[in-house]
């Protein structure tokens, strides 16, 4: 969101609490008024305030990673206890921001900064900062595998310019996860489709699962413009969930967003706030 648009806001609902308090004959102060009207400057009406309060405080979301990783071990337990001699080797495949990267310190600037939309600048910007922490659980696991001899692949989707790679490769290494090397690590940048690196894993390796926040992360059939084809699209797949791809919870963003406004990346405008909201009060009671 703009500096503007704040102004612009804070007018409007100071206009909007005048017209009430004249229009019931409740003015006592047109200071109080100016009050109610400065909370809208501290960003206390910031769309991203409880998805991003509930990734940063809530036990609940540590719990929902614990909770995916665990998954994938039993998984990967149960691949290792069928696999024989002669066997192709086994492998997982991982998404990188959101699944076993935690990139809360970004969306904590946003609002700080009063901003309430994705923003790919300030991505870009603090991306190489390293102001990243692991999903809890992702550690542990990846190290897990690879003590029993088992691939971890990272997969990731991104563009700061012709350091991209580097970029990812560096923050693998500043993780301290396992298979942090080239080998191990596919960078898309001009595109949000992961497929050719699945397939390309999969020549050698027999995939045991796929870990994700983004169901585009399992299969490029998410990438739909279409809230309800999205979702049945994932009823059609729902007996894959935690037996070939296990999800990590992300309320801020990925393709789920694009099913709403059209884009991944929506810019910070009414328009979209008010598509925001529509998507919030879709099944909303009417008060009767
Ligand atoms: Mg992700």
């Amino acid at each position: 969101m703009s500096e503007s648009k704040g102004i612009e806001g804070a007018d409007e609902e100071r206009r909007r609490i005048l017209a009430l308090l004249l229009a019931g004959g409740a003015i006592t102060s047109v200071s109080g008024a100016c009050a109610a009207a400065e909370t809208t400057d501290e960003g206390l009406n910031n769309n991203l305030l409880w998805a991003v309060a509930w990734k940063q405080t809530a036990a609940e979301y540590r719990a929902l990673c614990y909770q995916a990783y665990n998954i994938a071990r039993m998984r990967l337990d149960d691949a290792l206890r069928q696999q024989k001699t002669g066997d192709r080797p086994l492998a997982i495949i991982t998404d990188m921001d959101n699944t076993m990267l935690h990139v809360g310190s970004y969306w904590g600037y946003l609002v700080n900064e009063n901003m309430d939309f994705f923003d790919d600048a300030v991505w870009d910007e603090w991306l190489p900062n390293n102001l990243v922490t692991a999903v809890p659980g992702s550690r542990e696991f990846f190290n897990y595998c690879s003590d029993r001899g088992v691939d971890v692949f990272y997969v990731t989707s991104r563009d700061q310019g012709e350091r991209t790679y580097e970029y990812a490769l560096v923050q693998l290494k500043y993780l301290e996860v396992p298979f942090a090397d080239e080998a191990h690590l596919f960078v898309f940048r001009e595109s949000s489709d992961k497929t050719p690196a699945r397939e390309k894993i999969a020549e050698k390796f027999d995939i045991v699962v796929l870990l994700g926040d983004n169901l585009n992360d399992y299969k490029r059939d998410y990438y739909v413009k279409d809230v309800d084809e999205r979702l049945a699209l994932m009823e059609r797949d729902r007996a894959d969930w935690g037996t070939k791809f296990i999800l990590l919870p992300n309320p801020t963003d990925g393709n789920w967003v694009r099913a709403i406004f059209g884009e991944s990346e929506p810019p910070p405008t009414d328009e979209n706030r008010r598509k925001l909201k529509a998507a919030a009060t879709r099944l909303a009671w009417d008060g009767r």
